[in-house]
């Protein structure tokens, strides 16, 4: 028998969330909400301004069209969706739901800002997660009385593509937040992967910077051209994408410095950026964002169309 809770509810001795809200309508919090509307979920959209809201539901009802004409949902379906999306500035509005996911600017204060707001405003039970791709999950957590009920939630972009999550346990997150996080992913036809303590990276991009970091290495001591090797990571791996593409595609200069990133935190020298990425950096060469980085892009220039 089901027993009702002010922050979620037990279901055949299942606790579910049920009520949840994403703070930041971007290109991450769109994508967030968009599959938790998809999923049945009633879902509050928190931007700063209700022009960006509207960006991001504009966003969602576009992206919903391209998975009806591809056949992945029906009409219905979202319908439902936009249905159960609702946008707000006021961050009052989230005070009764079960699960937030904070998906605004990588910028540590303003995080932490928003964490304390949320902790004096939402419900003891309510779970506060976080996308962040890098800031510590323990020192978002510290500015709450709840380090057990904040964790990391960390999607991929796009987020209807991608059926991965990572869930990032703090120092102090409980057994029991992560089992609710991994079952909210279940629902929205997520796969969730645990990262059991926070790390650099986490599981993904801790490994994917490595080897991105080490084709770089092959191909600035001379060990390969650069179409080689990404050739050979193509075909002999059987990646969509070669390293030194997907660097370009990522940027050089994030890649730097989320290098830089793991060695601060290891203090392993096997972190460690080649010289030429330096280099790279400092001659503008950051990727396809300017247009050059490993390979030239047609690149629209600042001043066209002035
Ligand atoms: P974005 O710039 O597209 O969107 C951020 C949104 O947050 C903006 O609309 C901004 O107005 C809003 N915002 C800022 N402060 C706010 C506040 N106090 N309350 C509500 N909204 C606020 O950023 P994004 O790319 O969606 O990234 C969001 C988070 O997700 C970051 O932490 C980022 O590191 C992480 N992330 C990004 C990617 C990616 O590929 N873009 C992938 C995984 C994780």
């Amino acid at each position: 028998m089901g027993i009702s809770n002010r922050a979620g509810c037990f279901l055949e001795g299942v606790y579910k969330l049920e009520r949840i809200a994403v703070l930041g309508a971007g290109i991450m919090g769109a994508g967030i909400a968009q599959a938790a509307a998809l999923a049945g979920y009633q879902v509050i959209l928190r931007d700063l301004q209700m022009h960006l809201i509207k960006d991001g539901l504009n966003t969602i009802d576009q992206t919903l069209g391209k998975l009806l004409d591809r056949g992945l949902i029906t009409q219905e379906d979202r319908f439902k969706a936009l249905n159960n999306l609702k946008g707000t500035t006021d961050l009052s509005d989230l005070k009764d739901v079960d699960l937030v996911i904070e998906a605004v600017v990588e910028n540590m204060s303003v995080k932490k800002q928003i964490f304390a707001e949320l902790d004096s405003l939402c419900g003891e039970n309510a779970i506060l997660a976080s996308n962040t791709s890098s800031l510590s999950i323990s020192e978002i957590a510290a500015t709450t009385g709840r380090t057990d009920r904040v964790l990391g939630m960390h999607f991929f972009n796009p987020v209807h593509h991608y059926k991965l999550v990572e869930i990032i346990k703090g120092l102090e997150t409980s057994e029991e937040s992560v089992q609710k996080a991994r079952e909210f992913c279940r629902r929205i036809g997520k796969h969730s992967v645990l990262v059991k303590r926070e790390s650099p990276g986490y599981v993904v991009n801790r490994i994917l910077l490595s080897f991105i970091n080490e084709a770089i290495f092959v191909y600035a001591d001379g060990g390969a051209e650069k179409e080689d090797i990404d050739t050979a990571i193509k075909l002999g791996l059987g990646m969509e994408m070669g390293p030194l593409e997907q660097a370009d595609k990522i940027g050089l200069d994030h890649i730097y410095r989320t290098i830089i990133g793991f060695n601060d935190e290891f203090r392993d020298s096997k972190y460690r950026p080649h010289p030429l990425l330096g280099t790279m950096i400092r001659a503008g060469h950051l990727g396809v964002s300017s247009g050059k980085g490993f390979y030239t892009y047609d690149c629209p220039s600042p001043n066209q169309g002035k």
